[in-house]
């Protein structure tokens, strides 16, 4: 069974409290987060008074929700009222949101505990946390080392046992590849599947919200509880929720994995080149079925998605402009200096770096060349995976090329950081869901991640298809203890 169903049931027959589990985790955070840094806010108080409310519940026999006295933390780009929403940006350092993300109301209806909010890339851009305008959250597994990113703050913090949950946002692989990084379960829904209002916005087509966890059940626990069609975004999907908790063992037997050819070429780590390929085979043995695939528009993923999220990037950025809120220049001659100044200081170099890229490729003369050029790549993507998916269920192979990387290995090469979203970032063109699982470790004890891609709105076989590999593979990883 999974963590948090057992957790459940301890709490309903008063074996534990909502107290308790919450205070260890901010043991933890005290204890480690010093030197991990997943946090930007933590919210002691409400998450202790969140906790208490649960507790009183259960002593007067009232019922509970689904996630009751779990401390979930959330990443630092997703609206909660009780505390800063940063975007790890300066621009937005004192930015309070007035009202709750979608997902962040589902949590408390649901009986969560919102321990605090983690960091990020600046608004999401990046695949290490490196971007954070704050400071750089670091791998509990060897803290030299990356957590991944743009969601590292939230993978750390489930890594370290700082929270049992934690919610991401995925627009290139930003739940997926930190998962993989840090030995976490981490999920990206189908594009609809969860509500974006309250997400704040980088690539609008391709952001989309998930959940972090150390196992597969417990991942499918937080993507029922924020899963289902929303009003208040119009690309929620009218769709019912996901019906995944209790429904995620299938039998291996007649599974079909596809293994695309091209997720195994140059670049891919040797050491996670033989874990992935050893989980696939250990998955044949036990009777499911390996598929050859192709997918030969992979090598213009990385290409076509840089031009995609800058160029939508630099439309939802246009949005700071020092005038309705967020950071302000203290001098400035009249708007239009009050505008750049503004702007000028608050974002960092790779926001600025997208924002200029994107208002480039927009713009008159180079629309043509790059936008829809890369719109027609994306399409053409997405045919790719319909293909494949006529002959398997899902998709399998590395989450990341390589394992965690030190602490400004990347950090001042944009084209080595990008490569690091090769697996990940098709699948957000094409709106599939897709997870990471660990598979394994190096010699050097770090984790390795596996992706499986499902087809749209299969979130459920996706889930299902991991929980075949979780229970198979039946990986103990040691975690960290910091
Ligand atoms: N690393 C990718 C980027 O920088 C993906 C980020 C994400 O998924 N938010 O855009």
């Amino acid at each position: 069974m999974s963590d948090l169903l057992s957790f459940r049931q301890d709490l309903i027959s008063k074996k534990t409290s909502a107290g308790d589990l919450t205070r260890r985790c901010l043991d933890v955070i005290r204890r480690a987060d010093t030197r991990v840094k997943a946090f930007i806010t933590v919210l002691e108080d409400g998450a202790l008074a969140q906790a208490k409310a649960v507790d009183q519940k259960i002593a007067r026999g009232e019922p509970v929700g689904p996630l009751a006295g779990v401390p979930v933390a959330v990443k630092d780009n997703i609206c909660a009222t009780e505390a800063r929403t940063t975007c790890g940006s300066k621009i937005l350092e004192t930015y309070v949101p007035p009202y709750d993300a979608t997902v962040v109301d589902r949590l408390r209806k649901a009986d969560a505990v919102i321990i605090g909010k983690t960091n990020l890339d600046e608004f999401a851009m990046g695949s290490s946390t490196e971007n954070s305008a704050f400071f750089t959250t670091r791998n509990p597994w060897n803290l030299d080392l990356v957590p991944g990113g743009s969601s590292g703050g939230s993978a750390a913090a489930v890594a370290a046992g700082m929270a049992p949950l934690a919610l991401g946002s995925d627009t290139g692989g930003s739940i997926r590849q930190p998962a993989a990084l840090t030995g976490t379960v981490g999920f990206k829904p189908t594009y609809g599947r969860v509500s974006r209002y309250g997400l704040v916005a980088y690539g609008s087509s391709l952001d989309q919200i998930g959940p972090f966890g150390k196992s597969v059940a417990d991942v499918a626990l937080l993507a029922q509880t924020i899963s289902g069609h929303d009003p208040m975004d119009a690309t929620s999907v009218a769709r019912p929720p996901l019906q995944a908790v209790g429904n995620l063992e299938i039998d291996v037997q007649g599974l079909r994995l596809g293994v695309p050819k091209e997720y195994f070429g140059a670049g891919l780590d040797p050491e996670v080149r033989a874990s992935v390929e050893g989980a696939i085979s250990a998955l044949e043995k036990r009777g499911a079925t390996r598929v050859e695939v192709s997918l030969p528009m992979t090598e213009h993923g990385i290409a076509a998605y840089y031009i995609v999220a800058p160029c939508e990037a630099s439309s939802n950025l246009g949005r700071y402009d020092g005038v309705h809120y967020g950071h302000r220049a203290k001098t400035f001659e009249d708007v239009a200096s009050l505008m750049a100044r503004s702007r000028r200081e608050g974002f960092g170099p790779e926001v600025t770096r997208r924002i200029i890229l994107g208002t480039f490729a927009l713009s008159s003369g180079y629309y043509e060349a790059y936008y829809n050029r890369a719109l027609k790549v994306r399409r053409k993507i997405k045919q790719d995976f319909d293909r494949a998916f006529e002959t398997c269920d899902v998709l399998v192979g590395p989450t990341s090329p390589t394992p965690a990387f030190p602490v400004g290995a990347k950090a001042n090469d944009p084209l080595a950081m990008y490569l690091c979203d090769v697996y990940t970032v098709s699948t957000n063109l094409a709106g599939l869901p897709g997870i990471s699982i660990p598979c394994g470790l190096t010699k050097a004890k770090l984790p390795i991640g596996l992706q499986i891609q499902g087809k749209a709105f299969d979130d459920l076989g996706t889930l299902r298809a991991a929980r075949c590999f979780e229970r198979e593979l039946a990986l103990t990883l040691p975690w960290p203890s910091l």
